[in-house]
């Protein structure tokens, strides 16, 4: 059994649900598990629709009609009037109509997850109905019936034992007679409810798929050529890694790299399970291999990881940074679930870059602020250059300015703040 992984930009509209078809056909007959995301930017405009609800701005219904239409001229571009997807879309959509009509009386991340998993519910229906039409068969599979999480909304965590039995229960009886479509980024709690896995985690569901049915690879199509030296949005001149060992993967995808969601790499690794990172525009090409295998060198790979705060903390009467601090510090990040990027301590400070979400940095501050002296700056940029050199480093620096810098045998980190480079005229 194969995982494939298809991602928003695969199936943002009908040429590329279309395009997806087609490579598919050359699959026919193989026991594959398809992972699908929400079209193109939809949970971005999802996300959209829960601050209006949540935040009674008058606009959540405007907002969701826009998805509902932009869903519904899709599919008339790919089926027949009189094709029953049309219904079943609108019940699963109907379904969020139900909540609008509500008073969010529910947290914002409960109502959260109810509402923007509709993405891949309907992304998933649609691709399945497409796939059975072009005589593929298709099987389209309740993620939450085989995903079992806590009840940690919008960052959920699987219960993996519970997830392995139940789909070893049900996907390989499944996919005798045909190909398992499913949503990837969801989960389902004991008592019903969806949950989400955290943005970006469809390739995440796709590694449990893999690693719960000892799949003999997983592959996610992209739309890039595979792995690359740097984001390709961001930097000029990148080249394609053709083959990436799991260590090198987790590495760059913990320090931020997009391409991959970090939780991917583990559970593959365990199992000793090949990923393949595809481009769904050229499905012939090679791609990036990530596996057990190690190689001798490895090209110089920057990573940018944006939207950074660093704090300083610091004792106020001059008395060392003690480890009984460190230990404080670090326990209430753990609770905060901030998640630390670099740090540094001197006599009297201790200085840590984390991601910059507002909330959980402010209830950091407003605990430690009666015992030290805190300052946050933000937001910034964290740089990390795996495989390092200078002619690779010392441009990154350039119009930036250096508030961080850590080298280590393999890695080499600063933290930078945009700041207007002053030339001779
Ligand atoms: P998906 O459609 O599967 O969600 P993503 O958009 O999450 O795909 O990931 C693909 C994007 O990741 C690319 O379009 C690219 O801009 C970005 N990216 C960031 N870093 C890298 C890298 N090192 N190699 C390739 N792509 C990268
Ligand atoms: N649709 C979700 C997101 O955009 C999950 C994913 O695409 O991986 O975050
Ligand atoms: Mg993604």
């Amino acid at each position: 059994m194969k995982v494939f992984k298809f991602g928003g930009a695969s199936v943002k509209d009908a040429a590329s649900v279309k395009n997806v078809g087609q490579i598919l056909k050359t699959y026919k007959g193989q026991p594959i598990v398809i992972v699908v995301s929400a079209m193109g930017k939809m949970t971005n405009a999802f996300e959209k629709v829960v601050e209006a609800y949540y935040h009674k701005t008058g606009e959540a219904e405007s907002l969701f009609e826009k998805i509902k239409s932009d869903h519904f001229a899709i599919m008339h571009e790919l089926f027949d009037r009189n094709h029953e997807v049309f219904a079943d879309v609108n019940d699963t959509l109907t379904e969020v109509h139900w909540i609008l009509e509500d008073m969010p009386e529910e947290s914002f991340d409960y109502l959260y997850d109810q509402i923007v998993s509709i993405g891949e519910f309907v992304s998933s229906k649609i691709l399945a109905a497409w796939l059975n039409q072009l005589g593929l068969p298709a099987t389209w599979l309740d993620v939450r019936d085989v995903i079992l999480t806590d009840n940690t909304y919008r960052e959920a965590r699987v219960d993996w034992n519970v997830t392995e039995s139940k789909m070893q229960a049900l996907v390989p009886q499944m996919i005798k007679s045909g190909f398992v479509v499913t949503q990837g980024f969801i989960g389902g709690t004991s008592e019903n409810f969806t949950t989400t896995l955290g943005r970006e985690g469809s390739d995440y569901t796709a590694a449990i798929f893999s690693t719960c049915l000892s799949a003999e690879s997983m592959s996610v199509w992209k739309d890039v050529p595979g792995i690359l030296t740097a984001d390709p949005r961001l930097f000029k001149n990148v080249v394609k890694i053709d083959r990436l060992s799991y260590r090198e993967a987790i590495e760059m995808t913990y320090y931020g790299a997009k391409v991959i969601h970090p939780k991917t790499i583990k559970p593959l690794q365990n199992k000793n399970i090949p990923l393949h990172v595809k481009s769904f525009e050229n499905p012939d090409g090679e791609g990036t291999l990530i596996s057990d295998q190690f190689e001798n060198y490895y090209p110089p790979v920057v990573v940018v990881e944006k939207n950074q705060a660093l704090i300083q903390i610091s004792t106020t009467d001059f008395s060392f940074i003690a480890e009984s601090h460190l230990s404080q510090i670090f326990t209430l990040l753990a609770e905060l679930r901030v998640k630390v990027n670099m740090m540094q301590n001197s006599a009297i400070s201790f200085s840590i870059c984390v991601d910059n979400k507002p909330e959980r940095l402010s209830k950091f501050v407003s605990t430690l602020d009666q015992e030290f002296k805190i300052v946050v700056d933000q937001p910034l940029e964290l740089i990390t250059v795996r495989h390092y050199n200078n002619e690779t480093l010392n441009p990154l620096k350039k119009g930036k300015m250096v508030l961080f810098e850590e080298k280590i045998r393999d890695t080499a980190q600063i933290v930078v703040k945009e700041t207007p480079l002053i030339e001779p005229k």
